[in-house]
């Protein structure tokens, strides 16, 4: 029966093609479903990953705070004497994961809320570069800013700029670079001005610290003040630490004082240590400046310590004619314009009230609706800034 024979044969070629077919479609379904369960796995060990980061999180958060305290001693046994932030000192025990070697008084630790011990080491804190400090990465301004003060800077870039870009001349002659340098004058006259420019040409890290922001609340905090600013300065070196209003934490000291006296002058010893404790020839350059050298401690004077002094008097004529010259330099000015009336109208005035004067000069050129800059503008200026000194009104005849 051949007819019986090909149906069957064809029935079995249509079975095994629909097995193979059908093998095939497991065959995907299969693959489809490991796929599927590699995705499954890789969810499930990212949401594992993500319940623990937040159980670690949770218990962070259910952790007690720890205080802050700063050392003042390390005693024989391996205690510390510490100053908690909360106010009373403690004598506390270390735990012995940290090393006591590295346990200095002035350093910031964290203490336990119940047993009070050391138990974690904290970096020094930089909120000096918030409350005392302004810094400034090489500034801006550079010598041929600076209108007069020929012997100032020439005397700057002897005792600051020498010693910085050339320490081996000092080395050869074997003599130490003066330490401190001491800026006197007036306020306006061109101090911090002069001390940023030489910053500027010696490509070194400016620090400005005020003296009256040195005298804190607290006792110890002024010190640790200046600690920190100095070590920040040795890291950023070369570096000029700029102390302005020195006389702040540098005058007289009294034979009775109060504990806010006392606290001065315990900022005072540590400036003066820290003036004292540097390596000849450092990188790190210290100037500082005031409106009352007379009221200085004798104790900051003395060798060693801010032993150059540099005056800085009013500008006189020829200077003040380049400090007009450099103030007006991108102003647009009318061509009449008469400097040596500016010079004789400005007598007994600083390099900041000639930029005062230019500034409102330019204020009433704007408020007229001009753009040039003309000699009557300079005129109200000078009047300007000069009665806003003494609240009175300029005296006549000294204009034009
Ligand atoms: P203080 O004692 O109040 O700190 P200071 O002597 O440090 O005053 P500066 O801050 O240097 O005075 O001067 C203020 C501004 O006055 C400077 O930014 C600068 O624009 C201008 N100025 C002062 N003196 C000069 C000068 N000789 N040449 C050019 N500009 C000057």
């Amino acid at each position: 029966m051949p007819g019986t024979t090909d149906a069957k044969k064809d029935g079995n070629i249509d079975e095994s093609s629909y097995t193979q077919s059908y093998t095939r479609h497991l065959e995907r379904r299969l693959r489809a479903l490991e796929t599927e369960k590699q995705i499954l796995q890789a969810e499930r060990s990212r949401l594992e990953k993500e319940t623990q980061t937040l159980r670690t999180e949770l218990e962070k958060l259910r952790q007690s705070p720890l205080i802050t305290a700063t050392i003042i001693d390390v005693l024989e046994d391996g205690r510390a004497i510490v100053k908690s932030s909360t106010g009373p000192n403690f004598v506390v025990h270390v735990a012995s994961s940290i090393s006591k070697e590295k346990l200095q008084p002035g350093m910031r630790v964290a203490l336990n809320q119940r047993s009070f011990s050391v138990t974690q080491e904290l970096p020094p804190s930089r909120d000096p570069m918030i409350r005392a400090m302004e810094i400034e990465e090489a500034p801006e301004v550079s010598y041929v800013d600076i209108g007069g003060l020929r012997e100032q800077l020439d005397e700057i870039k002897e005792t600051v700029e020498l010693p910085l870009l050339k320490p081996d001349v000092f080395v050869e002659v074997g003599i130490e670079p003066p330490k401190g340098v001491l800026l006197t004058g007036p306020p306006g006259t061109g101090k911090t001005l002069c001390a940023r420019a030489v910053a500027h040409e010696t490509n070194a890290t400016f620090i400005r610290v005020i003296g009256s922001e040195l005298v804190q609340k607290f006792i110890g905090e002024g010190a640790r003040l200046v600690r920190e600013i100095f070590m920040l300065a040795k890291e950023k070196a070369p570096a000029i630490v700029f102390v302005d209003e020195l006389d702040a934490v540098g005058s007289h000291r009294l034979d009775i004082a109060t504990s806010g006296d006392r606290e001065v002058q315990r900022t005072l010893m540590q400036l003066l240590s820290e003036l004292d404790g540097f390596e000849a020839r450092g990188q790190v350059a210290v100037l500082g400046a005031t409106n009352r050298p007379d009221i200085l401690d004798p104790a900051l004077l003395r060798p060693g310590r801010f032993d150059r002094i540099i005056q800085f008097p009013k500008p006189d004529d020829s200077s003040r004619r380049e400090i007009f010259k450099i103030h007006t330099r991108g102003m647009k000015l009318e061509s009449d314009l008469d400097f040596g009336f500016l010079v004789s109208a400005t007598e007994g005035t600083t390099g900041a009230d000639i930029k005062a004067i230019c500034t409102e000069a330019g204020m009433f050129t704007i408020r007229d609706g001009r753009v040039c800059v003309a000699q009557e503008d300079f005129r109200k200026a000078i009047s300007k800034v000069q009665t806003r000194g003494t609240g009175d009104q300029a005296p006549s005849g000294i204009y034009c």
